[in-house]
């Protein structure tokens, strides 16, 4: 007999009930699975990259980091200690492990060029470079000095900044500084980790 999906859940269900009405709890059982997962893993707090909710979670890893070992993520959970979301996840912040040890996750710069179909590695030297010179560029071509009506502004008006959710509060300070320093008016982050 093939079993369906939904026979599955059933039995699973009946299973769950059976165990309940025998006296089993199976909660031992469940916490130890759990345990077993994360036995002598190092826990690191971090915080969840997704959105603005900024739900702390903590990130185990396996390994000692000596020498020739690299240690390895092997679960992440919210974190409970933490005032927002107190161990809970939304499922997007539950998949983080999955985008962690995504294989597809770029780990190195890339760069598609004007007119080009494809991307291209490119050093991390050569990436500030060429970007160090496309901001120096871009203002000298857009620095606006004096509006319509011949009031000072100094603004540069062909650059935009916009900050990743994980940038840390000091990071976006010194982003902010810098932005303003060229006169970039068009600027946003998420300031809050
Ligand atoms: S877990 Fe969900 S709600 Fe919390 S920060 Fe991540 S994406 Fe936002």
């Amino acid at each position: 007999m093939q079993a369906t999906r939904r026979d599955f859940l059933k039995a699973s269900t009946l299973g769950g009930v059976a165990a309940t009405v025998l006296g089993f709890d199976l909660a031992p059982v469940y916490a130890q699975s759990k345990e077993l997962k994360i036995a002598r893993t190092t826990e690191t707090r971090s915080t969840c990259p997704y959105c603005a909710v900024s739900c702390g979670v903590i990130i185990h890893t396996l390994g000692d980091k000596a020498k020739n070992v690299t240690a390895q993520v092997v679960h992440v959970e919210g974190d409970p200690d933490h005032p927002i979301n107190r161990g809970t996840l939304c499922p997007k912040g539950a998949s983080l492990y999955q985008d962690i040890l995504n294989d597809r996750r770029l780990l190195k710069p890339e760069v598609r060029r004007p007119g080009s179909d494809h991307w291209e590695d490119i050093s991390w030297e050569k990436a500030i470079d060429e970007i160090a010179h496309k901001v120096k560029k871009t203002r000298d071509d857009t620095f606006v000095e004096t509006d319509d009506q011949g009031r000072t502004v100094n603004r540069c008006e062909g650059i935009g900044f916009n900050g990743g959710c994980t940038d840390t509060n000091e990071f976006n300070y010194l982003v902010v500084k810098t932005m303003r320093s060229l006169g970039v008016c068009y600027l946003e982050n998420q300031a809050r980790v």
